[in-house]
């Protein structure tokens, strides 16, 4: 089986959340750890995140997928960026053992005129300043659309960030599958052979979530602007063979497709009827 929700906002509480995510029919869903064009950092009340764990688990909600701000850009060229986005970075892992056990996405970042090595090498040592032993969180790079001079949009600059990591336990990454379908990575004709290249260059068993999006640009477009499931490039066909194939099950999967909440509730629905049960 797989866990499918879609990104519901943070502004009623934790708990509301969880409640939001219930009416539109999902079992999971994501939510940005601060105001995604950045804000405060400030804590949840703690009886609030309490109550979202206990509702979690007497609903059997899978593992939630958190997502880091757009503003956090952990490679930037300017140094006084790049200190704003590992502050924001610890602060928000450091709120997210309040809900110990879920998964914290980010995008690795956009390298501006640095180049790649210089940006992995950056993204890698904030990792290594922030990631703890004792934390329950597991933080994922994101598989990006190579827009502008984004970080992550093939499988080998994921590894490449990855491979410096000193503990490895607490990194994963998340699959979207907009972003794979614009860096020119075949899901539709070849999902195969696509999950094959991943798992040999990064390994399947460190593919934690997937965000499940339609594309509305072509196959190596490097655009990253995302449609409803079945309305894009992409198709329904090849988005419902990803959610059903046998070697992505138990895994979280977000939409991250522009709906409103009717919208998200058929989806959601649309998706459960196709389900191995
Ligand atoms: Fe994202
Ligand atoms: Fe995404
Ligand atoms: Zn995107």
């Amino acid at each position: 089986m797989i866990f499918i929700g879609n990104h519901v906002s943070v502004s009623k509480g934790w708990l509301a959340m969880g409640q939001e995510e219930q009416s539109l029919g999902g079992n999971t869903f994501a939510f940005f750890t601060r105001n995604p064009r950045g804000g405060n950092g400030k804590m949840p009340e703690e009886k609030d995140v309490l109550a979202l764990q206990r509702f979690l688990v007497e609903n059997q909600f899978g593992t939630l997928v958190a997502h880091a701000p757009y503003t956090m850009n952990l490679c930037s060229a300017k140094e006084e960026v790049r200190d704003f986005s590992e502050t924001v970075f610890r602060e928000d892992l450091a709120k997210l053992e309040m809900l110990p056990g879920q998964l914290f996405n980010f995008h690795p970042g956009s390298h501006l005129k640095q180049g790649y090595e210089k940006a992995a090498d950056q993204i890698a040592a904030v990792l290594n300043r922030t990631l703890s032993d004792g934390q329950t969180t597991t933080v994922l790079l994101e598989t990006m659309a190579g827009k502008g001079t984004e970080v992550g949009k093939t499988f080998e600059e994921i590894q490449g960030i990855l491979n410096q990591i000193e503990k490895q336990d607490k990194v994963g990454v998340c699959l979207d599958t907009c972003h794979v379908w614009d860096a020119g990575y075949d899901i539709v004709n070849d999902l195969d052979g696509v999950l094959q290249e991943f798992d040999r260059v990064i390994g399947l068993d460190r593919l934690k979530a997937v965000h499940l999006n339609d594309s509305k640009n072509p196959i190596g477009s490097h655009k990253d602007r995302h449609e409803k499931i079945g309305f894009g490039m992409i198709g329904k066909d090849a988005l419902l063979r990803v959610v059903t194939h046998p070697l992505l099950q138990n895994r979280p999967f977000i939409l991250e497709t522009p709906n409103d909440e009717d919208g998200y509730r058929q989806e959601i629905a649309m998706i459960r009827e196709h389900l191995i049960p």
